[in-house]
């Protein structure tokens, strides 16, 4: 797989590269040279794949020789050792669950193949991989789990003290072995500005490999495509073929892998991007200028971003067409007081729980729907999180309902571990230095 940025069509690098680095230099994208297309016999046959063979499909299609066959069958099913599935709320509405991962959230796709893919191309001798994640939450949660027991890997996180949810912080916090968490006194913005630092920071990069794992990195956006191609497939089984998703939206890596999917040849009739107050999409969508904002904080807190970083993905993938783009994606925004309401209206619906990101998803069904009824179409929104991460969005009959999994039984049992830490990049260094 050959990869260009989205500043320098001209430049050309290798899969393991455009891994390690995250991010051109010019501060583009990575986004591949050529989308294959998946031949139309196994489109059409989705359904007689498993999630892993379906994902080993796409990922050969995309890598090609960079992975040999065997190797690449045993990193996705040693990554996505878990399920996506699709549950049924009425005759024309599914809810795609992608929070049955270590972590509760979509993110451990991403994060789980990526650090499989970096283990991978980690020589056995070669120097020890430092990953630098700054979370305001979820994110730290996957990557932390993701790269657990990894070999040559080692995770420091660094977290703002008081300002993430205890199964949040305990995911963080409480995993030992090659992981460690930071609890920076501060906010998310030191958090990450101190990471950046230690990445320009000439002493740290040339006693250590520094690499951030982060969110735009390629080897988390391949993944994401898997349980997209793997929905329709459980959908044909059903006998549906007329498919709309609706994806919760903030950096839009999640639904950029769909839209990588439908490059591909998934047969997908619309797509619906949703998104809480910080709607930079939606107005560009509407206006034609694009114009961040400052992030403002919502309820569904992992779509708090004012500039999505993976937009331009997006556009690449469409030649920079913004009319192509939006014929195909349409977008909606909702408001917190609306975000609520609809978590209790699917909850007397159809008995079931919803987190506030996924609750906007089916929000943004709803809105279409009635702008463009057919009759013969089947809606499918992403759940991209358990609702139990977000405690205190429910009132106390909601909570009452939600199933606790194992794995936050399991975790509530363990002891918290992190180093407190003022907002101070000298100290930062000295930890890095000197704690081995
Ligand atoms: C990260 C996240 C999102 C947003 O996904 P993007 O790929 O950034 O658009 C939505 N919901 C949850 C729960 C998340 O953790």
């Amino acid at each position: 797989m050959k990869l260009y940025s989205t500043n320098n069509h001209d430049l050309k690098i290798d899969f393991q590269t455009a891994v390690f680095n995250s991010m051109p230099q010019d501060k583009g994208l990575y986004m591949p040279v050529e989308i294959p297309v998946l031949d139309q016999d196994f489109i059409q046959h989705l359904d007689q794949y498993t999630l892993p063979e379906i994902a080993y499909k796409v990922a050969s299609a995309l890598l090609q020789d960079d992975i040999p066959a065997a190797d690449l069958k045993a990193i996705i099913d040693d990554a996505i050792n878990f399920e996506a599935p699709l549950h049924q709320l009425n005759e024309k509405t599914y809810v795609l669950e992608l929070f049955h991962g270590p972590s509760l959230a979509f993110k451990d796709f991403g994060a789980r193949f990526m650090s499989r893919i970096m283990a991978y191309f980690l020589k056995d001798n070669e120097q020890l991989l430092d990953v630098l994640v700054a979370t305001s939450g979820d994110t730290g949660g996957a990557v932390a789990l993701g790269f657990l027991g990894v070999p040559n890997t080692r995770v420091t996180i660094l977290y703002p003290k008081g300002k993430v949810s205890e199964i949040q912080e305990l995911q963080l916090c409480s995993n030992g072995h090659n992981i460690r968490a930071i609890e920076i006194d501060g906010t998310f913005d030191d958090c990450q500005h101190l990471v950046k630092q230690a990445f320009a920071d000439e002493e740290l990069n040339s006693k250590m490999r520094l690499t951030s794992a982060n969110s735009i990195n390629i080897a988390r956006l391949i993944p994401q495509t898997f349980y997209y191609f793997n929905s329709l497939a459980q959908l044909f089984r059903a006998g549906k073929r007329e498919v709309v998703f609706s994806v919760p939206s903030g950096n839009f890596g999640n639904i950029g892998a769909g839209l990588l999917a439908y490059r591909m040849g998934l047969p997908v009739k619309q797509f619906i991007a949703a998104t809480n107050a910080n709607d930079t999409v939606p107005r560009f969508l509407e206006t034609g200028v694009y114009q961040t904002r400052p992030s403002v904080q919502t309820y569904a807190n992992a779509m708090d971003v004012g500039a999505p970083s993976n937009w331009v993905r997006i556009m690449a993938l469409f030649n920079d067409q913004r009319e192509q783009v939006k014929e195909l994606v349409k977008s909606y925004r909702y408001t917190d007081e609306q975000t609520v309401q609809a978590i209790a209206d699917i909850f007397q619906k159809f008995n079931y729980v919803a987190c506030p990101h996924t609750a906007i998803a089916w929000l943004a069904v709803q809105e279409y729907q009635q702008q463009h009824f057919s009759a013969e179409d089947t809606f499918v929104f992403l759940s991209t999180a358990h609702p139990c991460k977000f405690p205190d969005i429910f009132d106390a009959e909601l909570a009452a309902q939600i199933r606790i999994p194992e794995q936050v039984n399991e975790l509530k049992k363990k002891e918290k571990t992190a180093t407190a830490m003022q907002a101070d990049f000298a100290a930062f260094k000295t930890f890095l230095l000197t704690s081995n």
